[in-house]
């Protein structure tokens, strides 16, 4: 058998962990290049200089998955503290706990609900009208009404997306349970935690195989293929082909950062949901890691815009025009047979790292054996969105 050449676009959770079941699979060697200056790409973390607090460079990522395989497989990597997402959101008429439990509907409506007591008037709120939801704002207006559509979610959105509510898909909503008993965990997932020594650390060790040779601060350029046995692209779709249908829609996130004594705000993640501010939440990065003493504290403020190509991609909004575009792209892409697309920039979907992983785990020996045995290429998770 040959030896294959493999390059792998993006140092991501896709590209690292693809990387690293490909060195135990092929035989030859895995080339991944990367254009910023680390590896981890969005889940980057690191030890701020200045109070030693390991701080999500990115924006919040707790790592939260029921996928037993997925659980094990990361724990093979590092070692997770205990972590639970309890978000909470400053409103104008207090603070309630994220997502919507038992806890905020009493607080909010001033009310000692049972649980199905709860159900049923939260029922009663509910738009009978909607039957079919079918956009963000529907989704809302259907499951919770419209005094908490208006208290969490209307403003929260038009900052995040930069968009009308009733734009966007109503599977955005659905990420965000709610409950009606006090369990407050803004997952459902069996498992959570975050990694101790960070998420870098991770992919840093993904990556350390023999076959791997890592490249940063190199930029994809299509010539590069042709020294390759196969690519794997995990970055932006419509890069891959020079954005020559047009760019497709993503919002960028940034933040303010400031340093703090103390404890700033209690808690890791705190929502802004009204029009008020301009920003759509606060970090607060020791919290991330309870199990951490520091005296100073570093907080970020997060906020919103469209991205424009300097920016780095974050969210992909899925507006009717970027589904066209996107269908475009996809069909390029399903025409290649030495190209391979993976995780969230690349197949344009809002997925959280337990998905990209599971996704990567999947792929890999598909991957593996159509290179060993030289065929098309196999179906990739981007095929059903076509
Ligand atoms: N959302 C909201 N209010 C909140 C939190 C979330 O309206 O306080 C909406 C918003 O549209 C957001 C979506 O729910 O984009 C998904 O929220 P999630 O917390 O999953 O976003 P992420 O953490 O991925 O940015």
């Amino acid at each position: 058998m040959s030896k294959s050449r493999i390059l792998i676009v993006g140092a991501g959770f896709s590209g690292a962990v693809l990387a690293r079941e490909l060195s135990e699979k092929l035989d030859g060697t895995i080339v991944v290049i990367d254009s910023r200056s680390h590896v981890a790409g969005n889940c980057y973390t690191e030890r701020d200089a200045r109070t030693g607090i390991m701080v999500h460079r990115y924006g919040a990522h707790i790592f939260h998955t029921s996928r037993e395989d997925v659980w094990q497989y990361v724990r093979r990597f590092s070692d997770f503290g205990p972590f639970v997402n309890r978000v909470k959101a400053s409103t104008s008429r207090g603070i309630f706990g994220l997502p919507i439990n038992l806890l905020t509907i009493n607080s909010f409506f001033g009310k000692r609900f049972t649980p199905s007591e709860a159900r049923d008037f939260i029922a009663t709120l509910g738009d009978p009208t909607i039957t079919e939801p079918k956009n963000f704002e529907e989704q809302a207006l259907k499951f919770v009404g419209r005094d908490l559509y208006e208290a969490f979610f209307e403003g929260y959105t038009k900052k995040q997306w930069g968009c009308d509510p009733r734009e966007l898909s109503a599977s955005i909503l659905k990420r965000l349970p709610i409950r009606f008993n006090y369990d407050d965990s803004y997952f459902n997932d069996r498992y959570q935690g975050i990694p101790v020594d960070g998420y870098t650390a991770i992919i840093e060790r993904l990556l350390k195989a023999e076959q791997i040779e890592v490249k940063l601060n190199t930029l994809w350029e299509p010539g590069m293929a042709k020294d390759y046995t196969h690519v794997i692209f995990t970055g932006p779709i419509d890069q891959f082909y020079g954005h020559c249908f047009g760019r497709l829609g993503y919002r960028t996130v940034y933040w303010d950062t400031a340093y703090e004594r103390g404890d700033f705000q209690g808690t890791a993640v705190m929502n802004y949901p009204g029009l008020e501010v301009p920003f759509t939440r606060i970090l607060e990065h020791k919290h991330f890691a309870p199990w951490e003493e520091h005296k100073e504290t570093v907080v970020f403020t997060e906020f919103s815009k469209e991205t424009s190509p300097e920016d780095v991609p974050f969210y992909p909004k899925h507006l009717a025009p970027d589904k066209a575009l996107l269908a475009k792209y996809l069909e390029l892409a399903k025409k290649e047979t030495r190209t391979s697309f993976l995780g969230r920039l690349a197949t344009y979907r809002y997925l959280d790292m337990h998905q990209i992983i599971g996704e990567a785990l999947d792929f890999a020996p598909k991957l593996a054996e159509a290179i060993q045995h030289n065929r098309p290429r196999p179906i990739l998770p981007v095929a059903d969105l076509v």
